[in-house]
């Protein structure tokens, strides 16, 4: 496969009846239509952090490659009784990348050193702390095991054992791996367009003289790194005005340079959100309404084949949405697959009184042990964001939460960040 199949332009419609859409369902529907939209390239292995596998990876060969010692002493062969053992040595030594060429008879042992490989005959490294050398003899207090301080040719991988499967995003340490077993090049996907593209008559970039009734636009440069921490790369569309002909014209060319687009603001269903209503004319728009705090809907369509998500405009829900929901999404359009959070279960600080019909996420961090809640949930306090190291993820149900009762808590880290 070469060229990723293109997605359907009813992806995001929703079953008919539906008015809130719980998060699950809005997670698990995101999984059912979204698949891949990017192609495959072949890149060198320490290259390709934070990239995503396109296919799986065998080990070239075995770790270690061949059977070694995993300690500087002398090599010998069997296991050894309790009591004192006396041993001929041989002359020379086995070092790492230095192997001995001879073989080592019963009875007999030569000295080695870590990594070395271990000389026919020998299976078994007594450490140099525990033996006493007089002239050629070697004096050794048993008991000591049948392989001990030796590491057998691939006891950690086996040639041909499947390493990652596609879909994996590389990590530092799998470069390790990957390169430890003779792994040079590996098929991933490419990287994910994500267009971004704020809405609303009142933005203005950050650093320009700004009226008062103007606000910064925070969303795109926010939501940009973000992005890139995901690995992906941004097509910045800057800020479009509420006119329904600029919009159009911003999604347009989001269109043609992207995999995705990412829009913040005018979302919902009112009079003055334009994403909404340009892309329910144009865009085969649903609008999610997910029974979520924070968050209002998120309106999904298709623009030229490419997918929009339409996150809202206030920053605290924009986060929260992007992490929750355009994060799976995103993951998945890149060729990975959807996974939850992981999440710690541990004790509050707060109290709470949660009324059913929705899931909530706190602004939240984690400190001694317990998770401790932002003072105000008000979603237009963005100071929030930065005083949080994490969310706290309240279920759908009503829930009464006091300090001390355990909770779930998702750290940033959890969302990749
Ligand atoms: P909207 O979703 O367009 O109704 O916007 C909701 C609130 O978020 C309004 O108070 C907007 O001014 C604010 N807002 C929208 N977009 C941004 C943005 N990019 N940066 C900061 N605030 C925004
Ligand atoms: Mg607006």
């Amino acid at each position: 496969m070469t060229q990723a199949p293109k997605l359907r332009n009813d992806c995001f419609a929703l079953p008919a009846g539906v008015h809130w859409t719980p998060v699950e369902d809005a997670l698990a529907l995101l999984e059912a239509r979204l698949q891949t939209v990017v192609d495959i390239e072949e890149r060198a292995v320490d290259t390709s952090d934070g990239r995503i596998l396109a296919k799986a990876v065998m080990a070239h060969r075995s770790h270690p490659p061949y059977a070694n010692s995993a300690v500087d002493g002398y090599a010998l062969f069997g296991g050894l009784a309790q009591g004192e053992h006396c041993f001929e040595l041989r002359d020379g030594r086995a070092a790492a990348g230095d192997a001995f060429a001879g073989s080592v008879a019963p009875g007999q042992a030569l000295r080695i050193l870590t990594g070395a490989a271990l000389p026919e005959g020998a299976d078994t490294v007594v450490l140099q702390e525990d033996v006493f050398v007089e002239g050629s003899k070697l004096y050794v207090n048993g008991p000591l095991k049948q392989g001990a301080n030796a590491r057998s040719s691939g006891e950690d991988v086996e040639q041909g054992a499947v390493l990652f499967s596609a879909g994996h995003v590389i990590q530092p340490q799998d470069i390790g791996v990957l390169v430890s077993v003779g792994v040079v090049q590996v098929k991933v996907f490419k990287t994910l367009r994500v267009a971004l593209i704020s809405t609303g008559a009142e933005l203005c970039a950050p650093g320009i003289d700004s009226r008062l009734d103007q606000i910064f636009d925070a969303n795109r440069p926010m939501l940009r790194a973000v992005l890139q921490r995901w690995g992906m790369q941004v097509v910045d569309m800057g800020i479009v005005p509420d006119d329904a002909s600029l919009v159009c014209q911003a999604l347009d060319e989001a269109a043609e340079e992207a995999d995705v687009i990412l829009t913040s603001g005018g979302a919902s269903a009112g009079d003055e959100d334009h994403m909404s209503s340009i892309l329910s004319e144009k865009g085969n728009m649903a609008l999610w309404r997910i029974a979520v705090k924070p968050g209002r809907p998120l309106a999904l369509g298709m623009w030229k084949g490419v997918p929009v998500f339409g996150l809202p405009g206030n920053p605290v829900a924009a986060f929260v949405c992007t992490l929750v929901f355009a994060r799976p999404a995103l993951m998945q359009l890149s060729g990975s697959s959807f996974s939850d959070p992981k999440a710690l279960t541990l004790p509050a600080t707060f109290a709470k009184n949660k009324k059913a019909g929705r899931r909530e996420y706190l602004r939240a961090r984690l400190r001694n042990g317990a998770v401790e809640a932002f003072a105000s949930e008000g979603s237009g306090r963005v100071s929030g964001l930065s005083w949080a190291d994490g969310l706290v993820e309240l279920p759908d149900e009503a829930i009464q939460v006091t300090a001390g009762q355990l909770i779930r808590f998702i750290p940033y880290s959890s969302f990749g960040l």
